[in-house]
């Protein structure tokens, strides 16, 4: 967050309002060098080619962001499908599966991976686990993106059997057909904490061998733990970040457990007339590691002109 306000240190009040409201900023907050990375990379592709550029589903999970690209001709699409013979295709921060660039490659589209390296090295440890003979539980939401590259990779494995869990209530239904004597872990980047040390726990019931890989990335660590603290400081907190991104939903999920009152939004305009906000005296902001700088701003410049 630093550089966003120049007088803007961590935990340091950076304003305070017409009626003594202090804001506080979280530590670690906004994009990550994988986002950023990834935004970066697809602008730069967008800027050096004649024609249109397209993202294989969102770049990043942050609608204002996409829209951004949207603008410059950077399309987000759904399939291979839509991108025409000879064009220019991106993979998100996310992955994809093999099979798709393998398609992508055999039509003769060109692509372009911005696949987060941190998402990159769980793909290789759930290969990892798959060749070891391991049962691999990628601890993350089946639906997930990233979660269908990595299981995709894995699976390429002969003989693997890899299961997504999410919740711990899930395990005896998504293994029952699977071995269990020998289990792997890994977990989705942006997983919470709390929720795979209980998973890694509950599995260790199941397994009489069990191989860990904690591979939540540090950087959603970090906007953990900063939101954490911050909500302990706090009267009412705001997060800022895309409804379906998963490290922004699990920041609020974070601050509301912490017991303090807590919005999400993308933009500031859904700050207006929020009660709660107006009788705070202590406000605390963070911002999931897919939010650009620009939005954080724009919330804070309201919450300086309330
Ligand atoms: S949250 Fe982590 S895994 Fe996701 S893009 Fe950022 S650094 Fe990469």
């Amino acid at each position: 967050m630093k550089g966003l306000y120049p007088d803007l240190d961590s935990h340091t009040p950076v304003l305070q309002n017409k009626k003594a409201k202090t804001i506080l900023v979280a530590e670690h907050s906004g994009f990550c060098h994988g986002v950023q990375k990834a935004v970066d990379k697809t602008l730069a592709v967008g800027e050096a080619s004649d024609k249109p550029v397209y993202v294989l589903g969102q770049l990043i999970h942050n609608q204002q962001v996409i829209d951004h690209l949207n603008a410059k001709s950077i399309i987000t699409v759904n399939s291979l499908d839509e991108v025409p013979q000879g064009g220019m295709c991106v993979i998100r921060t996310h992955g994809a599966p093999p099979e798709v660039v393998e398609e992508a490659e055999s039509k003769g589209i060109e692509v372009s991976d911005a696949t987060c390296p941190d998402v990159r090295l769980v793909q290789n440890k759930a290969i990892q686990l798959a060749e070891e003979g391991y049962t691999v539980v990628i601890v993350g939401k089946e639906e997930h993106p990233e979660i269908i590259g990595i299981k995709a990779y894995s699976q390429r494995v002969p003989g693997s059997k890899i299961v997504a869990i999410n919740k711990v209530e899930e395990i005896a239904e998504k293994l029952k057909d699977a071995p269990r004597r020998r289990i792997g872990v890994v977990s989705q980047t942006t997983q919470m904490e709390e929720n795979f040390f209980e998973m890694v726990k509950e599995l260790s019931k199941v397994a009489k061998e069990l191989k860990v890989f904690n591979t939540i990335c540090p950087a959603t660590y970090f906007r953990q733990s900063s939101a954490l603290e911050l909500a302990g400081k706090v009267d009412f907190m705001v997060v800022i970040g895309g409804k379906n991104s998963s490290n922004t939903t699990h920041l609020a999920e974070i601050c509301l457990a912490q017991g303090t009152e807590t919005i999400h939004v993308e933009t500031y305009k859904e700050l207006e007339g929020c009660e709660a906000l107006q009788k705070a005296d202590i406000v605390g902001v963070t911002a999931g590691a897919s939010t650009p700088d620009w939005l954080i701003r724009e919330a804070l410049d309201y919450l300086q002109s309330l």
